[in-house]
């Protein structure tokens, strides 16, 4: 039996391309003492993947050569530790079918929805929002909510959960049918196109009030232009900079910094979600009460297939998703969940849609 990996081939010279990455196959890992052997389900794909190409972040910058690195869920198929066989897990499993990990590098899922959700809206990425919205933002009823990326997956939650909180909730996202959704199904007061030549004139009048918790995932000239409308005592929370991942040639920046923050008296801060562990499960309760209660729609775009996690990622990068974007690469062994997902949390249709936009890129690149 082989494992199948993808591998970290070739440093991106500008955008990824799928040549950064092989496909190979290697022996089966196997479990020295204390540790887990973890069979793939589904990988996360997440944005970030591509800055640690770029530089040292919050983790060392990757060396080409390795497993392309990525958060995963998994189920313990064998073990010489205290998880028992059968265990799903999430952690650190890399893009690859079979990882072998220590049993301390892995948490143990508690299962009760659907798996995918625990690499999304009850995994980190809805955590990221919760913690950065309800902590960082603390919004007040009333309050202008803006969120950028608020058709991805840290987004498209942050700005259900302002609205749950009784915000006014304006959008950037790219495109008419990401910004159609985000009013029409998620109940956005407000999406701005931040592809249209008019961006900066549909900013200013969806935020004729102005901004009071700016929730920032992409930084550069977005984020120049949203300081100019935030609010006297408004917050920023910096949540990352998609803008300037997929690029050797980051622009500085924002102007504005700090001379506006000083002015408006705003508080700007970043925050990474592992600094906040303490505070996880009361982020995953809350949103878990949200989605039974159906105030919550968990959105998801799933990828079929370990070869596809190159693609999913180059077009991750370029927008071509709709909610949270994983790959499936194995099949559930637990297909029915306790929390089950609503029937109209279907979105494969625009999901499908969006892919075909992107172009031929979507395929062959
Ligand atoms: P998303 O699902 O939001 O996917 C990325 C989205 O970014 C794309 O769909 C695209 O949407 C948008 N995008 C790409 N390029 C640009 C651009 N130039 N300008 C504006 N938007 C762009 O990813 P995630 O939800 O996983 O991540 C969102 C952010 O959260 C990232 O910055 C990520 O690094 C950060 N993050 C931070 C964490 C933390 O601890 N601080 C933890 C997890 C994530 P569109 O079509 O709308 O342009």
């Amino acid at each position: 039996m082989h494992n199948r990996r993808v591998i970290y081939a070739r440093r991106p010279a500008g955008s990824l391309t799928a040549d950064t990455f092989r496909l190979e196959e290697s022996d089966m890992p196997e479990t020295g003492p204390g540790q887990v052997l973890c069979r793939t389900i589904f990988l996360s794909i997440d944005p970030a993947a591509r800055a640690w190409m770029q530089a040292r972040t919050y983790r060392e910058q990757l060396v080409e050569g390795v497993v392309m690195p990525g958060h995963g869920l998994a189920e313990v198929v064998a073990s010489d530790s205290e998880i028992p066989v059968g265990t799903i897990v999430t952690g650190p499993v890399g893009w690859q079918e079979y990882a072998q990990l220590d049993a301390t590098a892995v948490r143990v899922v508690e299962v009760r929805s659907a798996l995918s959700h625990y690499l999304g809206v009850l995994g980190i990425t809805g955590i990221t929002a919760y913690i950065g919205l309800m902590m960082l933002g603390r919004p007040r009823q009333g309050e202008t909510v803006l969120v950028s990326g608020a058709a991805g997956a840290t987004g498209n939650v942050v700005g259900q959960l302002a609205r749950i909180h009784g915000c006014r909730v304006v959008g950037i996202a790219g495109g008419a049918t990401k910004t159609a959704f985000l009013v029409n199904e998620l109940g956005f007061d407000a999406v701005v196109d931040h592809r249209s030549r008019s961006f900066a004139d549909d900013l200013k009048s969806a935020c004729h009030g102005g901004v009071d918790v700016y929730f920032d995932n992409v930084g550069g000239p977005i984020l120049e232009r949203v300081l100019r409308a935030m609010n006297v005592h408004g917050r920023i929370v910096c949540c990352g900079v998609v803008s300037q991942y997929d690029t050797d040639d980051p622009v500085p920046g924002p102007r504005g910094v700090p001379g506006l923050l000083t002015t408006k008296r705003l508080r700007m801060e970043g925050f990474i979600v592992h600094d906040h562990v303490h505070d996880w499960p009361i982020a995953r309760s809350e949103l878990e009460d949200h989605i039974v209660a159906g105030r919550l729609r968990v959105i998801e775009d799933v990828i079929e297939g370990l070869d596809q996690a190159p693609q999913a990622l180059i077009g991750l990068l370029e927008g071509s998703n709709l909610g949270k974007r994983v790959v499936r690469v194995a099949q559930d062994p637990a297909p029915t969940p306790l929390v089950p997902t609503r029937p109209n949390d279907d979105v494969s249709e625009e999901n499908r849609k969006l892919r075909r936009d992107a172009g031929p890129y979507s395929d062959s690149r």
